[in-house]
């Protein structure tokens, strides 16, 4: 049976748990990644048992918590074991650097292409590999976070990360919403690959597409690596 960890979300203060070994988890409650090394742990022999404390914390009993972190003191040191990148997958990411783009959310998207994609990806490994992409651990949760409300991801497990393959054109998701990415790639081809956020919002909304609609195409464009800002209110092909 796997041992389980129960812990406080630093953010929005509901407890929740995690299995014993993993490092990172995402909140259900607030969304937010939790960093469960820097959090007070309290240790259970199984899942059952942890979720059962975990209610009975949120039910407000946090001094129930505070005797049970220091129940567990002991037998958890030792346990936790500290991951450790192996040689082999340093070296994997190492062959890439020479190829990272230079983008900050197109080498997000080639970290989760490469890790995210074929199956899910612990967090934990994705803090690990993060800084050989040349990326902010900071900044990944917060895009993280981003690209789950928009679809680009799902969390399959609270501790997983998973990419979803990318969205056709022409979908109607709801609202009168319509993807127009790859409308928006073809004004700004016909206008040299450059052009102001104003006038690609004119453009779509005098022909009937809502504002909205040309927003999200663009956020989804950025997410895919596809555009880029060079200046405030200017929009580029990358
Ligand atoms: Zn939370």
């Amino acid at each position: 049976m796997k041992q389980f960890l129960v812990f406080m979300c630093p953010t929005c203060r509901h407890f929740t748990n995690a299995p014993l070994g993993q490092q990172h988890r995402r909140c259900s409650y607030c969304g937010k990644i939790i960093d469960i090394s820097k959090a007070a742990v309290a240790l259970f022999e199984n899942q059952n048992l942890a979720i059962a404390a975990v209610k009975e914390f949120n039910a407000g009993k946090s001094d129930e918590f505070q005797l049970a972190v220091e129940r567990s003191r002991e037998r958890l040191s030792g346990l936790i074991p500290s991951k450790k990148l192996t040689a082999e997958e340093i070296a994997s990411v190492e062959g890439e650097e020479g190829g990272l783009p230079t983008g900050k959310m197109s080498r997000l998207m080639r970290m989760l292409e490469r890790e995210a994609r074929d199956a899910p990806c612990e967090i934990d490994r994705l803090r690990s590999v993060s800084e050989s992409y040349r990326l902010e651990w900071e900044w990944v949760e917060e895009s993280l976070n981003k690209l789950a409300n928009t679809g680009v991801i799902t969390f399959p497990r609270p501790w997983t990360v998973r990419l979803v393959e990318a969205k056709v054109s022409g979908e109607r998701p709801s609202g009168g919403l319509v993807d127009v990415t790859r409308d928006i790639v073809a004004f700004l081809t016909e206008h040299g690959g450059s052009a102001s956020l104003e006038d690609i919002i004119t453009h779509f909304t005098e022909r009937g597409i809502l504002q909205a609609s040309v927003e999200l195409s663009l956020d989804r464009l950025m997410q895919l690596g596809k555009i880029y800002r060079p200046t405030t209110g200017t929009v580029s092909l990358l």
